[in-house]
């Protein structure tokens, strides 16, 4: 059969699609496979727009500003920022159902996260032309079946474009499957959207290939093949819609295919979009959640039928990437995982540090880190990672069943800074029974941390489908209904339906707000101002421990500690203690001392902002003295635009 694969616009365009890129593979010899990438051609439509009004706003002196603004870094912006407020899907509303007029509440919904709402009114307006014309491209391969991959922002758009193919090419089949239709999602589009033929649920490339299948079977025989599908929708021939019970195996690290990343590295070769992205290899290694399948974090939004963690064979990671890299000339590497195999550190990292390339890979951690782990990342050529820190305190983090602590994570923040690895992490509030005690325990120690990479930003968290506390109302969130846009962008369904088909829902807000986090935002900016230009180091010469403390907003100043002892106790506090373990670590070390002495000496390291206290143990806060500061900008991720580790 001939397929082809349909990439829409929300599709973050700085690396291939990773769901395309599996099943591209996964069907391919016995099936003809194309990848179509929409994401690159809206994004080379709104270019030219951009270049038009330019040509013409220089010819007559004005007036084209907003088009003039079309350029990929809007449709970066909508790609990033956009899905939480349906930004994405709202753009692409009027092509589905044939509006002609911006919404006030998509323009509200730009505002609300920065986006010019006249630039995103001109996409608004684009996104018609776009659809006819990305239709009729796909139906000029003259494929038997189209699948569309929706995650994130993409099932609005991935809607107009299927319609547009039903009224012209009545006899494609039109598949879609990705994360916007896991469970009751993909049920109720498939239900509500009669251009949708099949919905694919759950990791796509067994039952995609048991599909394509039943397809090429006679009628008389399809519908018995269809009906024992796990997971998928279908209709019969009275076009009764079929929601089959998911269920079935997953597929183990081994079977995993290797990624094919040709047709997006094909496509952008001669595109004008080339020139603002700077494209990235994409790594599978691993799927589901090691921790998430034993304590599932309450705020995560990963279903538990993908949970459970399996992990490619590590030389066939580090094979698949050397291949990737020669092939496609590209050093930048992000990676689809969730979290790290912990396994890798002594299996995979060693590999891809003999490479000897120099990779600049981007990876999702647990924020247990210790020093020789993040040692072994930096060697592999991991530059950039996610490391799930969540918040600095051990009472949310515990609430969030993290598993780690607020002591823990700064250790990490700091093992991270010394290695020169730039970390992405979000600070999230709002866990019902968090306190505002300890949310004024960190606000008051953040200007002791000015030397570690600061937050992206503190977030409350949201109520996603599939996260704990979404499953179980009693954890805090009895009261939820769709966020609103969905019922702008889906004004024909019925409230069941709508509430089938959403991933997030609005509840009344838990935990700290106000004051207290307006405190902490403020906290986080002058953070964020300070973090440049300030360092905590420390250097050992004879016997001795120097710091030199040149962190913003305090006075420069060194310190020497020269006692053997103290040098024993603080070298020990680079890992979190209490006291009472600091003095059992010290007097097993050959250096007896009580609870009383390692309690006022971690009383002075905290009066000199040498230490971070919470929850009754302490962690020391410099960086060896050669450490390398991150400066440098992140590398955008798929992962960074939703929920992640
Ligand atoms: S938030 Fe991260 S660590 Fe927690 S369950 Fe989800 S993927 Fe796993």
């Amino acid at each position: 059969m001939r397929v082809t694969l349909a990439v829409m616009p929300w599709h973050l365009m700085t690396a291939p699609n990773g769901a395309a890129s599996v099943l591209s593979a996964a069907i391919r010899p016995d099936h003809e496979v194309t990848t179509y990438y929409g994401s690159i051609s809206f994004a080379e439509l709104m270019l030219a727009e951009a270049s038009a009004a330019s040509e013409a706003s220089e010819a007559s002196g004005a007036g084209t500003a907003a088009k003039a603004r079309l350029l990929p870094e809007a449709y970066m912006y909508v790609a990033e920022e956009g899905f939480t407020g349906g930004i994405g899907e709202w753009l692409f509303a009027g092509a589905l159902y044939g509006h002609t007029d911006f919404p006030d509440e998509a323009a509200a919904a730009c505002e609300a996260i920065g986006f010019a709402p006249d630039v995103a009114e001109q996409i608004f307006r684009l996104a018609p032309s776009f659809v006819s014309s990305a239709a009729d491209e796909i139906i000029a391969g003259r494929p038997d079946v189209v699948g569309f991959t929706t995650t994130f922002s993409q099932t609005v758009p991935a809607l107009a474009v299927a319609r547009r193919l039903r009224e012209r090419a009545p006899g494609t089949v039109i598949v879609f499957g990705g994360s916007n239709c896991d469970d009751t999602m993909g049920a109720a589009l498939h239900r509500n959207f009669p251009e949708i033929d099949h919905v694919v649920r759950r990791e796509g490339e067994a039952p995609l290939r048991s599909l394509l299948e039943a397809l090429a079977l006679p009628a008389a025989e399809r519908a018995g093949r269809l009906a024992a599908i796990p997971g998928l929708c279908w209709r019969d021939e009275s076009g009764t819609a079929h929601a089959n019970p998911e269920g079935g195996g997953l597929p183990g690290g081994a079977d995993f295919p290797p990624m094919d990343q040709t047709a997006y590295f094909t496509r952008l070769e001669n595109s004008p979009v080339a020139d603002y992205i700077q494209p990235a290899l994409m790594m599978e290694t691993a799927r589901g959640c090691w921790w998430g399948e034993r304590h599932h974090c309450t705020f995560c939004g990963l279903s538990d039928l993908i949970l459970p963690f399996r992990s490619k064979p590590p030389d066939r990671v580090a094979d698949e990437l050397l291949k990737g890299v020669a092939e496609h000339q590209v050093l930048d590497v992000l990676t689809t995982d969730n979290i790290v195999d912990k396994s890798y550190f002594d299996t995979l990292f060693p590999l891809l540090e003999k490479s000897d390339l120099d990779l600049r890979i981007m990876y999702e951690i647990k924020s247990d880190l210790t020093r020789d782990q993040a040692r072994a990342l930096r060697a592999a050529g991991v530059i950039q990672v996610q490391p799930g820190i969540e918040n600095l305190h051990s009472l949310p983090l515990k609430l969030m069943r993290k598993g780690v602590t607020g002591t823990g994570n700064v250790a990490t923040l700091r093992e991270l800074q010394e290695q020169g690895l730039t970390v992405l992490w979000n600070y999230l509030v709002g866990f019902p029974e968090e306190t505002e005690e300890c949310y004024r325990e960190v606000i008051a120690q953040i200007p002791f941390l000015h030397h570690l990479q600061p937050p992206l930003g503190a977030h409350r968290i949201a109520l996603e489908r599939f996260n704990p506390y979404f499953d179980n109302p009693d954890m805090g969130f009895p009261e939820r209904r769709p966020r609103s846009w969905y019922r702008g962008v889906f004004p024909h369904l019925s409230e069941p339906d709508l509430t089938d088909v959403a991933y997030l829902f609005e509840t009344p807000d838990r935990g700290v707000g106000g004051a207290t986090l307006q405190a902490l935002k403020a906290a986080f900016d002058a953070w964020r101002d300070a973090y440049s230009v300030s360092s905590l180091t420390h250097r050992s010469v004879a016997g001795r421990l120097y710091l030199y403390d040149r962190r913003a907003g305090r006075k420069a100043a060194d310190h020497i500690l020269d006692e053997p002892l103290e040098v024993a106790a603080y070298t020990t506090l680079a890992r979190p203690r209490s006291p009472e373990s600091l003095a059992r670590s010290l007097t097993a070390a050959g250096w007896p001392v009580d609870a009383s002495w390692t309690a006022t000496f971690i009383d002075e390291l905290a009066d000199l902002g040498l230490v971070y206290r919470e929850s009754g143990r302490a962690v020391t806060l410099s960086t060896a003295h050669d450490a390398t500061a991150v400066r440098g900008s992140a590398i955008p991720t798929p992962a960074m635009v939703g929920a992640g580790t």
